[in-house]
């Protein structure tokens, strides 16, 4: 099961907000109390200038109980009744010396006596009483180093009690604002400087995660922050540069791995082509032979039996397909020990101009719209052009067949710079080949025409004389728009060919 986690912001604002009301809780504590202790303090001097002011006023000798009390019309009686007058004013007694009340006045002017809750034997006493409503303050009376009485007063704490829950009020609804201000506060400053940049390396570490490496990070913050974007950009630097070098490496497993494969494929088609080659040139010598002797012999019948038409149409038959069996030997003795090249300086387009004319009086090409167009500059070659014209025709007939009912015939001639290759496009908007057929074009007696039609040797021948010369050819098509066979020639061949 996941556990829940609270988020980063959440627990640090939690944390400041028990801090904040912890820090108010002791502040509160500790200004209260000392506010409290002011408040008294000044009230316990009052009450002492009050009862010093009273016991300096009383006669120097004071009637004892029960004979007599303290005479109204004297001084002290007279300020005590005005002291009564006082808000804060609650009682004040004059005990004798037996501690027997001898005068007492209350604020409502009740004279109900209320003792003293001080021991009394300190020459001044203070205290406040038990509820905290009442401050207490007792002073021996001495008259000739004696003591003759005691004084007492009691005042009211009430003001001050109100005082200081006013003050508490005013002081909640102060760190009630701080504590909302210190808090939004908090929070923006800690997303800036903590979460934010956290929150950046936490998207940062997941790119890592879904391989997104060499992403770096600018962290601005305090110095633990910095250091730590720091090493994750050194991490994600050294993640992209180790990716980079399997990247490299694996390209460059790939591409031995083709070549490999090429090799392989080129060896086996080499192996191939020789043995073909050689089955074919003992071949066609033991057919070629006998075959002479057959066309010979037919041809001298043929003049014999001028006058039976029926006879004279099987022989003519059978000489039809003695000639399809020469030129089937013929080309395969041609694949097999191609004849020698005679080079010379040709003129490419000169050649290619010649050999469509050649066609056309032929009737090749009805129906077939054809265009002959170069670009760039066009050097001259060193090669055989008898050979060249050889595989022309080769292409142009394979275009022509490829459009039995017409289209469109171009031949483009143009340089390829970089690679010094004259190249000789042949495009046809004819049936186009299937792909499964693209890698057996050039192979021995491949066709796809029909038997009489084809011998599958055209393309074989061509591939051989082009090698010959140093170059390749190469096909694209599409199967039902067309295809395009371009050839490609050197243009320095001159150590190619003898
Ligand atoms: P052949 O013409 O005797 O069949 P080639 O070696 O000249 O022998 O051609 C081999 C095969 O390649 C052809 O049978 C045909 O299937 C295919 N081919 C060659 N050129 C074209 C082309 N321009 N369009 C379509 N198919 C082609």
């Amino acid at each position: 099961m996941r556990t829940v986690r609270p988020s980063l912001t959440f627990s640090i604002l939690a944390s400041l907000a028990c801090l904040l009301i912890l820090t108010w809780l002791l502040f509160s504590l500790l200004a209260f109390k000392t506010a409290e202790n002011d408040l008294y303090a000044q009230k316990g001097e009052h009450a002492r200038m009050l009862l010093s002011t009273f016991v300096n006023q009383l006669p120097d000798q004071l009637p004892g109980f029960p004979e007599g009390m303290l005479p109204l019309n004297t001084s002290a009686a007279i300020y005590a009744s005005k002291l009564s007058e006082e808000r804060s004013f609650e009682r004040l007694t004059l005990l004798d010396k037996a501690g027997k009340v001898i005068y007492s006045v209350g604020r409502d002017g009740s004279d109900l006596y209320r003792p003293f809750s001080l021991p009394g034997r300190q020459v001044e006493e203070s205290g406040i009483a038990a509820d905290g409503g009442m401050l207490i303050r007792s002073v021996q009376v001495i008259r000739n180093g004696e003591q003759v009485g005691r004084a007492g007063l009691i005042l009211s704490l009430a003001d001050e009690q109100r005082r200081i829950k006013r003050t508490r009020q005013l002081l909640m609804s102060y760190f009630a604002l701080d504590f909302i201000l210190l808090l939004g506060l908090g929070a923006f400053v800690l997303s800036k400087i903590v979460v934010t940049p956290v929150n950046r390396l936490l998207s940062a570490t997941e790119k890592i995660t879904d391989g997104v490496y060499g992403h770096q990070l600018k962290v601005t913050g305090s110095l633990e922050l910095a250091r730590l974007a720091d090493s994750f950009n050194a991490m994600s630097s050294a993640l992209e540069q180790k990716q980079h070098e399997v990247a490299s490496h694996v390209a460059m497993l790939e591409q031995v791995n083709s070549d490999l494969q090429l090799a392989r494929e080129e060896a086996v088609r080499s192996e191939k082509m020789a043995s073909v080659g050689l089955l074919a040139a003992g071949t066609a010598h033991e057919i070629g032979t006998p075959l002479a002797s057959v066309m010979g012999y037919a041809e001298i019948l043929s003049q014999e039996l001028e006058h039976n038409p029926a006879q004279a149409d099987y022989l003519a038959r059978i000489m039809d397909s003695c000639g399809r069996i020469d030129r089937i030997v013929k080309g395969l003795l041609e694949y097999a020990r191609p004849k020698q090249a005679v080079c010379e300086e040709v003129d490419l387009l000169a050649i290619v101009q010649q050999t469509v004319e050649l066609l056309q009086h032929q009737g090749m090409f009805k129906g077939v719209q054809g265009s002959l167009t170069s670009t760039g500059q066009i050097s001259r070659l060193m090669l055989d052009p008898h050979q060249l014209q050889q595989v022309l025709i080769n292409l142009l007939i394979n275009a022509s067949d490829a459009m039995p009912n017409g289209g469109v015939l171009r031949l483009v001639v143009r340089q390829e710079p970089d690679k010094n290759m004259q190249l000789l496009e042949v495009w046809d908007s004819g049936t186009g080949i299937a792909p499964q057929n693209l890698g057996k074009l050039f192979d021995p007696f491949f066709t796809t025409k029909d038997p009489g039609k084809g011998t599958g040797l055209g393309l074989a021948i061509s591939a051989r004389i082009i090698e010959g010369f140093g170059g390749k050819i190469t096909v694209q098509s599409s199967v039902g728009k067309g295809s395009c066979f371009v050839i490609h020639l050197p243009v320095h061949m001159k150590g190619n060919t003898e």
